[in-house]
């Protein structure tokens, strides 16, 4: 497969499990089933009052994220330079905002760090957050560095911190700019997650309890695991564990991997997001429901990010 299928695959995947996500971000599980029957939600169903397709704040920073590593790519791929230019298209998402029905439930930290003047670094951080604001916005940072998951590792670290303060926060988006990065160049998901485990460990303490176990877990305790058990979604390490889980469950189908990550208690956009993007980068565009490419939202940009991203 081409690279450019699988970052098609990653982009276009994770905006789907966003918008499968986003009608149902804020809902218990019992009121999913309620509203839409035994299997949850398994279609994309309109929301913030616009209709079916609609992206949320995931996919959104995402794309900020996505053009300011093009950018850098044009100049010079270094951490500084990436981290730079994502600052200046993640405020520049921050100010559309106000925008009428251009805000999707924008996490609090996101709209509070970007609020400064001066960006987060590792040495000197501008807020204690774990949530997993700058989690869900990795993949572009995997897609750009494919086939070098420490630099992407790194680099996802730094792009996490210019937002997100905590520990946890900070490796969860290391981790999954990693992960992506290894599948995008066609690293077996088990392989893929091996590295991203000595990745984590590489950097002193076990920063990601969850996710770290998630990836232990054998094939039965993968059949018979729940999300409920691992979590909600909300934190960084929660959420980049239930989309472990999520694909190791179901890792040959985008569409129930997906299903299985957005119906569930707690942060559904942000589970079928990144469940979205590890799918598509393991199977590339083909594999992502097919009725669904074409009714998402921002669309043609998707693509021009994932070829710009990939080339
Ligand atoms: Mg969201």
């Amino acid at each position: 497969m081409r690279k450019t299928d699988r970052a098609l695959g990653c982009m276009i995947g994770a905006a789907g499990g966003d918008s499968l996500g986003a009608p149902v971000e804020f809902m218990s599980l019992a009121d999913i089933l309620d509203t839409y029957g035994e299997n949850g939600i398994t279609d994309l169903d309109g929301a913030f009052g616009l209709p079916a397709g609609v992206i949320t704040d995931d996919t959104q920073q995402a794309m900020a994220v996505a053009e300011g590593l093009i950018t850098a790519m044009l100049h010079n791929l270094t951490s500084e330079a990436v981290c730079e230019n994502v600052w200046r298209e993640l405020k520049r998402w921050h100010a559309t905002q106000s925008i009428p029905f251009q805000s999707r439930a924008p996490g609090f930290t996101s709209m509070e760090a970007l609020r400064k003047a001066i960006p987060g670094t590792l040495k000197k951080r501008t807020n204690s957050s774990n949530s997993c604001g700058s989690v869900m916005r990795a993949h572009p940072i995997g897609i750009a560095f494919a086939n070098d998951p420490t630099t992407a590792f790194n680099i996802g670290m730094d792009v996490s911190v210019l937002t997100h303060g905590d520990d946890q926060a900070v490796t969860a988006g290391g981790a999954m700019a990693s992960l992506i990065s290894s599948l995008c160049a066609g690293v077996l998901l088990n392989e893929a997650l091996e590295t991203m485990c000595g990745l984590i460990e590489g950097i002193g303490i076990a920063r990601l309890p969850i996710t770290q176990r998630v990836c232990s877990l054998n094939a039965d305790e993968l059949a018979c695991g729940s999300m409920k058990k691992i979590g909600l979604g909300w934190n960084a390490d929660d959420a980049l564990a239930m989309s472990v889980f999520a694909a190791r469950r179901f890792p040959d189908n985008y569409h129930r991997a997906v299903c299985f990550a957005v119906n569930h208690d707690g942060d559904s956009d942000s589970t079928g997001s990144m469940t979205g993007a590890l799918l598509g980068a393991m199977h590339g565009l083909d594999a992502v429901t097919r009725s669904w490419r074409d009714r998402l939202e921002r669309r043609a940009d998707l693509n021009r990010l994932a070829f710009a991203l990939a080339t």
